[in-house]
């Protein structure tokens, strides 16, 4: 096997589902920031964390169960039934997740010469889904930002990012923004959109087929 996978969100949920966890402990890497990624280098950042974690931290194996890139795709890490090198003390049971980035506010953390980063777009989108997945299943309380824990110094997963929003954002993820949810409305009723997938990207062509539907009518 592999030693690191691409997993798509629905692969992802279909083999977790094979497994009871406790929590969900969210990181940010920290290093390698945003800035580390180029869009195609998924696997070296990958292996520099594995050789940091196993050959200067000396542990058996990477860390982290997953890794969640920029650009929203998710890599495995070490495998899902083994405990992983997450937060001491909170360890068993956990599934635990670093997001590539380093989501401090400017001038708050420890200083990172790569710079800070955001997060938005389909990384965020991504994480949303993880963090649905385990509301609907485990119940908010199982969502862990490695900060909640008294003994950590860190700021980890980043001081940009509030886990009380992002559990709320997650709860949403069906439902249209405030703002598009009357156009959305009406787009169902008039045959335009099934209402499916409100918050995700189209494709040209689904675009196209909506604008089709709403001027054939
Ligand atoms: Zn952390």
């Amino acid at each position: 096997m592999e030693k690191f996978r691409f997993l798509t969100i629905e692969e992802l949920i279909r083999e977790l589902d094979n497994y009871e966890f406790t929590q969900l402990h969210i990181h940010h890497t920290w290093k390698p920031a945003h800035s580390s990624f180029n869009g195609e280098n998924h696997i070296q950042l990958q292996e520099g964390m594995y050789y940091f974690h196993t050959v200067v931290n000396g542990w058996e194996d990477i860390g982290q169960h997953l890794t969640l890139f920029p650009d929203g795709r998710w890599l495995t890490g070490r495998a899902f039934h083994k405990t992983p090198a997450s937060i001491a003390g909170w360890n068993t049971g956990a599934l635990a997740v670093e997001m590539v980035g380093n989501f401090d506010l400017p001038g708050t953390g420890d200083f990172n010469s790569l710079g800070y980063d955001k997060l938005e777009g389909e990384q965020r989108a991504e994480i949303l889904k993880l963090i649905k997945y385990f509301i609907d299943k485990y119940g908010e309380e199982t969502i862990i930002f490695h900060r909640d824990n008294p003994n950590t110094r860190k700021t980890c997963p980043g001081t940009s990012l509030e886990k009380a929003t992002l559990i709320k954002e997650a709860k949403h993820i069906h439902e249209p923004s405030s703002w598009a949810k009357e156009a959305w409305q009406w787009a169902i009723e008039n045959g335009i959109t099934d209402g499916t997938n409100p918050r995700e990207m189209a494709t040209r062509e689904q675009v196209v087929t909506m604008i089709y539907r709403a001027m054939k009518k």
